[in-house]
């Protein structure tokens, strides 16, 4: 009897133990059985392919509500939400990975990640950008500093994108966004109305892009506002030597410098040489007044010589306008040919196509940087 009784204390763990054992055993094996036929996962994917986003969304939720563990599923639906502007919708699958406890850390970052995208796509920015630090410690933190750096651009907070730009370059190897900061420095010390401030932001821009043009003719134009223009003179000339291309900016404000610091030659000689090299309009232009100044022949030879080389509308209104034709009919015929000109002397963004009559460092349509070619429209 002892023995019976000592039997069925030792059995009954052990049943207890078979029992749970193969409890787990079943409900593996149906949970295995729904993943490896998963058809409204396929359904769902199906219907992506077919670009059919509204079906592709009901598979989904369908696929999701058999197997709520699946964090895969989770992240393409939320996504298809945030594809199809449906951002609230984005954000609660977001924020239901988040609240977990059951998914890896990656899939846990890769969730806040999601969730700082959608926040950006809802413009919701203060937390995108709370979202965004949050993962700055971790493998994600090189994707988190770009997605920062284009919300302080799009907050035009140059600060912050001054010193995300910084940190993306310990991260990702030096110099490359150099120029970038370059631009943030500059766009600051164009908002800044301290004086001292302006000028070191700017030469802390000419040492982060030494071979960029704007931060040189930014601060050329700083140096002629205090009246240091022969420091001004210099620095364009310079300029006009290291990065030829960029003259058609500045060659006006060269022009109109060296009288007061009497380079007149050395800059005409600049200006000739220039104007042979990238037969820019903006060039001629300075050049013939920069000669009209010095009291040299006039400039409409210069424009009728342009002319055999070039069909330009620009130039031809130019050479009409000191024709000395009839007087009664000069005005009308002026204004017509300036009419039919204007559209031609504006810039064009090489990326948009979009249009402007200045000179843009970023474009205002696509937010590109340098995006704008130093030559007016007829001249491209
Ligand atoms: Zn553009």
């Amino acid at each position: 009897m002892d023995l019976d009784i000592s039997w069925i204390f030792l059995g009954l763990p052990a049943a207890f133990l078979l029992g749970w054992v193969a409890s787990r055993f079943d409900l593996r094996q149906l949970r295995m059985e729904n993943r490896s036929n998963p058809k409204a996962y396929f359904k769902g994917l199906n219907h992506l392919l077919n670009e059919q986003q509204d079906q592709a969304i009901d598979a989904f939720i369908e696929a999701v509500q058999r197997d709520p563990d699946t964090s895969e599923l989770h992240f393409a639906l939320g996504n298809l939400f945030r594809r199809r502007g449906e951002y609230e919708r984005a954000v609660r699958v977001h924020q239901h990975l988040l609240s977990r406890g059951d998914i890896s850390q990656s899939d846990r970052e890769r969730a806040q990640y999601d969730l700082a995208m959608d926040f950006v796509k809802a413009g919701i920015l203060d937390r995108a950008e709370t979202a965004l630090r949050a993962l700055l410690d971790t493998p994600l933190a090189a994707q988190a500093l770009l997605a920062l750096l284009s919300i302080y651009e799009r907050a035009r907070d140059w600060r912050q994108a001054a010193e995300v730009s910084r940190q993306l370059d310990l991260q990702q190897g030096q110099g490359q966004f150099d120029t970038r900061r370059a631009h943030y420095l500059c766009e600051l010390a164009a908002q800044s109305k301290d004086n001292e401030q302006v000028h070191a932001l700017l030469q802390e821009a000419v040492a982060c892009a030494p071979l960029h043009a704007r931060p040189r003719v930014a601060l050329a134009q700083w140096m002629q506002a205090q009246g240091q223009t022969g420091q001004a003179c210099d620095q364009l000339q310079q300029l006009a030597s290291d990065l030829p291309s960029s003259l058609p900016l500045f060659a006006a404000q060269l022009a109109q410098l060296a009288p007061q610091v009497q380079r007149e030659s050395a800059v005409l000689q600049l200006l000739q040489n220039g104007y042979q090299q990238l037969q820019s309009l903006d060039v001629l232009d300075a050049l013939v007044a920069l000669e009209s100044h010095m009291g040299k022949a006039d400039g409409r030879a210069h424009y009728a010589a342009h002319l055999q080389n070039h069909p330009s509308l620009i130039a031809a209104s130019q050479w009409l306008a000191g024709a000395g034709l009839d007087p009664q009919q000069q005005p009308q015929v002026q204004r017509a040919l300036d009419h039919a000109v204007k559209p031609l002397r504006r810039y064009r963004c090489a990326a948009c196509g979009f249009e402007a009559l200045h000179h843009f460092w970023q474009c205002p349509g696509c937010q590109a940087w340098d995006s704008y070619p130093p030559r007016r429209i007829e001249e491209l």
